[in-house]
């Protein structure tokens, strides 16, 4: 039986720049990571919010004990 839980949108602090809107990376050059580099998130574009929405599925089965349990096809 599949139980699909349903997730509505919701404003998020982006976890990709912690919300600052700005990504720090480095060069690739710069193997010390001595220049950090700043640049606009593209996951927010810039905002430092993201709106999450969603869906989740699970499969629920009834446990047999002694049986394997077939994974399969499940995430
Ligand atoms: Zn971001």
């Amino acid at each position: 039986m599949e139980q699909t839980t349903y997730y509505h949108e919701k404003i998020c602090l982006c976890k990709k720049c912690k919300g600052t809107g700005e990504e720090v990376f480095y060069a690739k050059t710069d193997y010390r990571k001595e220049y950090p580099l700043k640049r606009k998130c593209s996951q927010c574009n810039g905002t430092g919010r993201v709106v999450v929405s969603g869906q989740r599925v699970l499969n629920v089965v009834p446990y047999e004990p002694g049986k394997p349990t077939d994974t399969a096809g499940t995430v």
